[in-house]
């Protein structure tokens, strides 16, 4: 299986971590330091090596960030966090903070006294993320001292070793163009920009840019590397030789220079010496690199990622591989929705072994190369909780009456998936109550607005955002979590620049891939998302209009729960959009199934008819 199940986080050794850590920052004379979730690339998922804030706190989630003070230690989480929080950390000893309500670097700023030293690991930050820290410690008069050792692998005896996992070739047809082609677009990107060279960190911009793939993190199928981009010269691309295999070597070596990771740093002090106009981007290149490249007296431009754009606009092979992926991974969701409603009465269900059937129906097709992240299975009160991961301990069975959520996805070479589905458990025998269908209902109509959204040339995703939580926001209620993020084409479940959120200003262009996911939590009670991809379509004249409109196409396909839908607050608009669109999966999942599925999913995708209005009783 690729999902493991058992209990990670939790606060037993929290407290004699963080003496052991206060002990040894003593010893350095040093007052504290900031530990954020990270690695070297700054990646969100990181290898069990770069764990070091599960280790030392005992908190699993995959954001947040501690300051350890001699006195004091702090944890920031978002707002996915804030009740797993309380469960995995030793309260007495690290208090929680939402991030909404301080940043660490303000909480920092009021805790910190003049004369103090504050460690940091620069590889572990973004540039930007390091000066945030760097002005408010020396406006208080402090010190931040740049540490070349982190604390925590010192104290860290069985800190697991850095990945070198194999990495293999991302095949033209999945890719839809040579690496050749993506390294001209970069290096006239950097003509235009008047720079040299370019640093590229992010796994994912050098395995879309290469045509490559690894295995160096779980879930997602990148490797991790560094490279640089000239503006004439071959690339350089810094990875061990012996973890290529054939095809990828052949493919890499015709493009560009392969040199032993253990002479970047050479490298980097070279463009230096040679006064070179370096473009990084501050907030995915790490501090260390931008101080490797000052000292060594490169020009540094700051820009966004060359890469991240292209990568996020897919090309025609790449669109056309994620519609296959998402018919074949409809049809295992769907028979896994099936699996639900006929195993539901047995009161046999559970969250693991609904994520371990989920997992097999995808192995089903045969084609499965992981999950694109750790399935949520939450029942009841565990679907509250924003990104729960079910194990051993917090394992909850799927009562009768129930609602259920199950956000997961799948790797396919030519796509990644991501859905999310809540089911009522044993509906329609056990009734869901009204509630729960109205608050699954405004959900959905959420979810209905941004699926059939017109939008012209250089909207942005901020500007959709409202548009979305609307008929949540016209009840009185909200969800603490954005609407929507860019997914890769076999790579990273979570892709920038685009999204829907109030953070999200990059324009949505053709050919973006994006997740739509609005939902409600009531927490100890249940939780409702729904969740299908959606592709930016090109600009279109409508009838009688004066403007091209850009439109969304729904790539996700399985049926929502009809037992959950309250028609009488759907309109005549949301509910054809929600007929259309249980036809087109009926239309394309049934060729795929048989038997009992197939006769399941045609009762499950039926139209779905508003219940007559009562008529007034007759005189
Ligand atoms: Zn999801
Ligand atoms: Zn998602």
């Amino acid at each position: 299986m690729f999902q493991s199940y058992e209990n990670r986080g939790g606060p037993e050794h929290c407290a004699e971590r963080i003496k052991n850590l206060r002990d040894l920052l003593k010893k350095q004379k040093i007052d504290g330091l900031i530990l954020p979730r990270s690695d070297k690339h700054l990646n969100e998922y990181v290898a069990p090596h770069d764990e070091r804030l599960l280790w030392l706190t005992g908190f699993s989630g995959s954001a947040g960030q501690a300051i350890i003070l001699s006195n004091k230690a702090a944890i920031f989480i978002d707002g996915r966090y804030t009740l797993q929080v309380q469960n995995e950390v030793d309260l007495k000893v690290i208090t929680p903070v939402p991030i909404t309500e301080q940043l660490p670097s303000q909480w920092l700023g009021k805790q910190i006294k003049r004369g103090q030293k504050i460690a940091i690991d620069p590889t572990l930050h973004s540039v930007k993320a390091y000066e945030t820290f760097l002005e408010v410690i020396e406006k208080a008069g402090a010190k931040l001292i740049s540490v070349t050792n982190n604390p925590v692998d010192e104290i860290w005896e069985d800190q697991p070793a850095i990945p070198e996992n194999p990495v293999v070739s991302h095949p033209k047809k999945y890719a839809g163009q040579e690496t050749s082609e993506k390294i001209e677009l970069i290096q006239s990107q950097l003509k235009d920009k008047e720079c040299d060279a370019f640093v590229v960190t992010a796994p994912e911009s050098i395995c879309w840019l290469f045509n490559i793939r690894g295995s160096d993190i779980r879930h997602t199928p990148i490797m991790l590397a560094n490279a640089i981009i000239h503006r004439q010269a071959k690339p350089e691309l810094f990875l061990k030789s012996d973890r290529l295999g054939t095809r990828a070597a052949e493919q890499i070596t015709a493009n560009a220079r392969l040199l032993n990771p253990q002479t970047f740093d050479d490298r980097l002090k070279f463009l230096g010496s040679k006064f070179k106009k370096v473009l990084i981007d501050p907030t995915r290149t790490n501090s260390a690199i931008y101080q490797t490249l000052r000292s060594a007296r490169a020009e540094i431009i700051r820009g966004d990622d060359p890469c991240a754009l292209p990568k996020a606009k897919k090309n025609k092979a790449e669109i056309e591989g994620s519609r296959q992926a998402h018919i074949r991974d409809g049809v295992a969701v769907t028979k896994f929705l099936h699996w639900l409603s006929d195993n539901a009465a047995n009161n046999s269900l559970d969250e693991i072994n609904s994520a371990k059937a989920l997992e097999n129906f995808r192995k089903e097709t045969g084609a499965l190369k992981d999950i694109s992240f750790e399935t949520i299975s939450g029942s009841g009160p565990n679907g509250a909780i924003v990104h729960y991961r079910v194990s051993e301990q917090s394992n909850r069975h799927l009562h009768m009456g129930d609602m259920y959520l199950v956000d997961s996805g799948a790797q396919y070479q030519d796509g990644t998936t991501d859905i999310t589905r809540t089911v009522a458990i044993d509906a329609p025998t056990t009734k869901p109550t009204g509630p729960m269908r109205r608050h699954y209902t405004l959900v959905l109509k959420a979810h209905i607005n941004l699926a059939t959204a017109y939008f012209p040339k250089g909207t942005r995703g901020v500007d959709l955002d409202p548009l979305v939580r609307a008929p949540l926001w016209q009840a009185g209620l909200d969800f603490a979590h954005g609407t929507g993020h860019g997914v890769g084409s076999f790579l990273s479940v979570h892709e920038g620049p685009q999204g829907i959120s109030r953070r999200a200003t990059v324009p949505l262009e053709p050919g973006m891939i994006i997740s739509n996911e609005p939902g409600y939590y009531r927490e100890g009670a249940y939780g409702i998302r729904l969740e299908n991809l959606i592709l930016v379509t090109e600009p279109e004249e409508i009838t009688g209009g004066e403007h091209p409109m850009m439109h969304f196409e729904t790539l996700t396909l399985a049926p929502f729960d009809r037992h959950l839908i309250d028609c009488k607050y759907l309109n005549k608009r949301e509910l054809k959009w929600l007929n259309n669109y249980h036809r087109t999966v009926y239309k394309t999942l049934s060729p795929e199934l048989k038997g009992p599925v197939k006769t399941w999913l045609k009762a499950a995708t039926n139209p779905i008819k508003p219940e007559p209005k009562k008529t007034s009783e007759k005189a």
